[in-house]
């Protein structure tokens, strides 16, 4: 192709581009305002950005709950020190309020897929030191009972994985599945939560999760209960490492 050509070509292809801004202008997938230039080549604008990416408290480490800045949480913390996790860590955008929370219920609902991406890439930019740590293999949304996946018409929490693994150049794959039906979490005490999850999740076979480092994803975390089944599922069948990744940690009622 010549060279004048090839500008043609370029001209034509960012007119096109044009055009369809102009047909479909970019839109923030919280607020649904129109994206400013500068906001381009984001997914939200600059004030959902401020209100979804808040300051973070410092956190335990093992279990994510918020602390004070001078808490000894070498151990864990003083919710979390007698408990015993198949996960190494938990990382998160945010806390279960305000506008995440109002963002991830959102999520829930089928049709949603630009909010969640949108939520799973401020994830992501937020958390890109300790994603870079760990070095995860492979990504793994939590999964739902099929019942319940039906009903909804999505599972945000695969969704969000999907999209993890996507800017992290890893695959995603479906290592877990549910083994029965359990009460929702909500509403439920701490100790009645983990009776409600435990043996809830079986490792898929045929994966291959032996020697895998597992970055495990999902929408909100609590007690980290469901969290806590999913990764010694992964753990009994092999996998080297768990990481859990979730959007919002509920402080609520953790034990
Ligand atoms: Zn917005
Ligand atoms: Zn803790």
């Amino acid at each position: 192709m010549s060279g004048v050509a090839s500008v043609r070509k370029g001209l034509f292809r960012r007119a096109g581009g044009a055009a369809l801004d102009v047909l479909f202008p970019p839109r923030c997938a919280y607020c649904q305002g129109d994206l400013a230039e500068s906001e381009i080549c984001a997914s939200v604008c600059a004030l959902c950005r401020y209100k979804l990416v808040r300051d973070l408290a410092p956190c335990c480490r093992k279990c994510g709950a918020p602390v004070g800045a001078l808490a000894d949480v070498r151990e864990g913390c003083g919710r979390c020190r007698d408990r015993k996790f198949q996960f190494q860590s938990v990382i998160y955008l945010g806390l279960y309020v305000d506008d995440l929370r109002s963002a991830v219920l959102r999520a829930k609902h089928p049709h949603q897929d630009l909010l969640t991406d949108a939520l799973a890439d401020l994830l992501v930019d937020r958390q890109a030191p300790a994603l870079a740590d760990f070095r995860a293999e492979i990504a793994c949304g939590v999964p739902m009972h099929w019942r319940r996946r039906w009903l909804r018409g999505t599972n945000s929490a695969e969704r969000m994985a999907g999209r993890l693994a996507r800017r992290l150049s890893i695959p995603t794959l479906p290592l877990l599945r549910r083994t029965r039906a359990t009460q929702m979490q909500a509403g439920l005490s701490p100790a009645e939560r983990q009776a409600n999850m435990r043996g809830a999740f079986a490792a898929r076979r045929g994966q291959p999760i032996g020697g895998a480092r597992v970055l495990l994803v999902d929408d909100v975390m609590t007690t980290g209960a469901t969290c806590g089944e999913c990764a010694k599922a992964l753990v009994a069948s092999g996998a080297a490492a768990v990481m859990v990744a979730v959007v919002a940690r509920a402080e609520g009622t953790q034990s």
